[in-house]
């Protein structure tokens, strides 16, 4: 998947992403300048694996500063071929005790496949507990994370759970739970370095956590 950084995590729902790509409600996520998102093409389409039909992302432009960012929809994670559900209900089912060999057995994907994922979101572990925590202080969710030093995976799980309660709360609807996690990690929820530590950027400064919500 070559899907060239810089991204933004926007909603699944292309008719609002459009909407508000058109009506320059997208800000850029460059430091220090926050100018308006306008359209700018498409990246490449792929077929996404976990989603009914093919993903193509917008690519928006900043009228300021120039730079160009693809819009990333919450559904998947930056290169990664399968849906962000698919990788969630994996890392879940780890958490709960199965091994990665019969996790891979019951999603259909090879197990090297997801003993990547795990092995991946172990090493970012930190840096994803920390985004979510900080989510999770933004909306006062009280939430004291485990030490991600035993059960790294287990601790990433109880907590994209918690704050995908609480923002569901919030907004008085439902909210899926890694598509949230995806947007609060802007698709870099197994990047090799894991998340920027800047929760909510992008799309709208402290509030792009709506973008998890949606169809
Ligand atoms: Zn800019």
């Amino acid at each position: 998947m070559h899907w060239s950084a810089p991204v933004i995590t926007v909603g699944v729902d292309r008719a609002a992403v459009e909407a508000a790509l058109q009506g320059g409600e997208l800000r850029c996520p460059v430091v220090d300048c926050g100018g308006r998102l306008g359209p700018w093409g498409w990246a490449r389409e792929r077929a996404v694996r976990g989603l009914a039909g093919r993903v193509r992302p917008r690519r928006a432009r900043c009228a300021r500063c120039r730079g160009t960012q693809v819009l990333l929809p919450a559904s998947v994670l930056l290169r990664r071929a399968d849906a962000v559900t698919v990788i969630g209900a994996g890392l879940l089912a780890r958490a709960g005790g199965a091994g990665h060999r019969r996790v891979a057995a019951e999603l259909g994907r090879p197990a090297s496949t997801v003993r990547g994922w795990v092995r991946r979101i172990a090493s970012v572990a930190d840096r994803v507990l920390a985004v979510l925590a900080g989510v999770a202080a933004e909306l006062g969710v009280e939430f004291v994370p485990p030490a991600p030093t035993s059960e790294p995976v287990a601790a990433v799980v109880e907590l994209v759970g918690a704050l995908a309660r609480a923002v569901a709360r919030r907004l008085g609807g439902s909210c899926a739970p890694w598509r949230l996690a995806a947007v609060v990690c802007g698709g870099r929820l197994l990047a090799p370095h894991g998340p920027d530590l800047a929760p909510g950027m992008g799309a709208g400064g402290n509030t792009s956590w709506l973008w998890a919500g949606g169809p």
